[in-house]
């Protein structure tokens, strides 16, 4: 997705702090954080939203979650941490590459409003 931001990111060709990296998944720091730590976990392969999920690019779902267990250790978020998945307009999702933020380091009210 020549178009895409998040793939731009991915590429290196838009600048990012990396928090971590590996084979399917990256992850940077947002650039407008809503907690002290705030950074935006994504498959690195274009996927549009959650909405899109499917049987043949699940899997990388698993990875995510790995990955953020990881950055948590990495992190000392032993506190807690909130993964925040925002899909379609309703949803709030301003960038059509599938993300999960990861949100931690304050008391995180529920519910979210
Ligand atoms: P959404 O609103 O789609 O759930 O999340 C998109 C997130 O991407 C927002 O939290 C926004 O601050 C972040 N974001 C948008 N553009 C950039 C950028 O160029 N760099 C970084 N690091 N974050 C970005
Ligand atoms: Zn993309």
């Amino acid at each position: 997705m020549s178009d895409c931001l998040f793939c731009k990111i991915v590429a290196g060709q838009i600048p990012s702090t990396k928090v971590y990296e590996d084979d399917a998944v990256y992850a940077f720091l947002d650039i407008e954080p809503q907690a002290p730590f705030h950074a935006v976990v994504i498959p690195k392969e274009h996927i549009a939203s959650a909405a899109e999920i499917s049987p043949e690019n699940s899997a990388v779902i698993a990875r995510i979650y790995e990955a953020i267990a990881k950055i948590a250790k990495a992190e000392q978020l032993e506190n807690g941490f909130r993964v925040v998945t925002n899909c379609g307009a309703d949803g709030g999702q301003t960038v059509g590459h599938l993300h999960f933020h990861l949100l931690a380091r304050r008391n995180l009210a529920w519910p979210p409003g």
